[in-house]
């Protein structure tokens, strides 16, 4: 049906006022190179697919019956992984589900959410379906979190760190800062990119901070630096009484969230550790490699922290997007207030970044 047909006299007010969020395209051709939805370049470890795969073979029947509800063994592993108990961990479809219980749980109060005026587009999505109200905090000039602009009473926070789509990282100094500022508010990092940073010898994740901070609550999310994008696995971290409230918030909406397939590749996922470390790795070394070519051409870089670089090119960004599409390759470009002159670019594989830099050659 086409968008003028629909009528909309039927739905509820709610639905009449909505503006979902739109992701970013998953066209169907082959041979394109698509550096714009943050994907990883390599696939999943392949123990993923063994453990789905046993499923199927040995146990299809069991799909007869409900998933664990509370998907157990992945939120065992995951405890396991990060020196946490299961009961400091809660999982969903995807950390966009998990970001909406989120919403409802802890962000449903007579005060302003603060954000970033530059972060991920989903948190103001939810913050209308919620009925939130969404306060932007400017980023500084250099787009830096500055923790000292988040002082005003406020229902929680939430920030993406690395953040997107800038790829910086904020220091774990910072996140405390905040905490401390607002023991009665929730502190929301999202760290759906944390795997490909590195700071030294210094702590990254925030995960850490969770015995010593009741008010910090960490999301991650498999869609990124384990490769599972399609398989709509998320998490968060955060004090037991955090993760009851998700958990109940959970049960009042959806209670098997987690099929028995996702379940099972995810914790394989989680059990293959080298896998994850050597993966990672090679996207940060593939990531710098990019920084550097594109510095070469020209491009201001943003020192990422992200699976993606987000760059502003000596010509008119849309203008590069669209000339880069023609031949195949496609980036993210926002039509937004001080980013429009930056593409997002996800780091490909070797031979993809190879042919998105000959393109770029090619364009000047
Ligand atoms: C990709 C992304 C997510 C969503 O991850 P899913 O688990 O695929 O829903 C959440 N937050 C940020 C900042 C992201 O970039």
């Amino acid at each position: 049906m086409n968008h003028c047909d629909i009528d909309t006299r039927l739905w509820s007010k709610k639905a009449q006022t909505l503006s979902p969020y739109v992701p970013g395209e998953q066209p169907k051709h082959d041979n394109l190179c698509k550096l714009n939805t943050n994907e990883n370049p390599f696939p999943p470890s392949p123990k993923v697919g063994e453990a789905i795969g046993a499923v199927l073979n040995h146990q299809a029947e069991a799909l007869k019956l409900y998933p664990a509800p509370e998907s157990d063994d992945l939120r065992q592993a995951l405890a396991d992984f990060y020196g946490l108990t299961s009961n400091q961990v809660f999982v969903g479809n995807g950390s966009d589900e998990v970001l909406a219980l989120v919403f409802a749980s802890f962000f449903l109060k007579d005060l302003p959410l603060l954000a970033p005026d530059i972060s991920y587009s989903f948190y103001p999505v939810y913050a209308q379906t919620f009925g939130v109200e969404l306060q932007p905090i400017a980023l500084s000039d250099d787009f830096s979190v500055n923790p000292d602009d988040y002082q005003q009473p406020c229902a929680g926070i939430i920030i993406a760190n690395p953040n997107a789509p800038t790829g910086m990282l904020m220091p774990l100094s910072a996140i405390k800062a905040l905490a401390n500022q607002h023991p009665n508010s929730v502190v929301v990092i999202d760290e759906a990119y944390i795997d490909f940073a590195q700071a030294g010898d210094n702590a990254v994740s925030a995960v850490s901070l969770i015995n010593d901070f009741d008010n910090i609550l960490i999301t991650q999310t498999f869609s990124k630096s384990r490769s599972l994008a399609g398989l709509r696995v998320g998490m968060a971290f955060g004090n037991p009484s955090l993760i009851e409230a998700l958990t109940r918030m959970k049960n009042s909406f959806n209670s098997y969230p987690l099929d028995k397939l996702a379940q099972a590749g995810a914790t394989a996922s989680v059990l293959d550790r080298d896998y994850f470390k050597d993966t990672c790795q090679k996207v940060i070394e593939l990531r710098e490699a990019l920084t550097s070519k594109l510095a070469q051409l020209g491009f201001e870089v943003l020192p990422s922290q992200a699976n993606f670089v987000f760059a502003k090119p000596e010509m008119p960004a849309v203008e590069v997007a669209s000339r880069l599409r023609e031949q195949g390759i496609i980036v993210r470009h926002f039509n937004q207030p001080r980013i429009d002159e930056y593409l997002r670019i996800t780091v490909g594989t070797a031979e993809q970044n190879q042919r998105l830099i000959d393109a770029l050659k090619a364009l000047a």
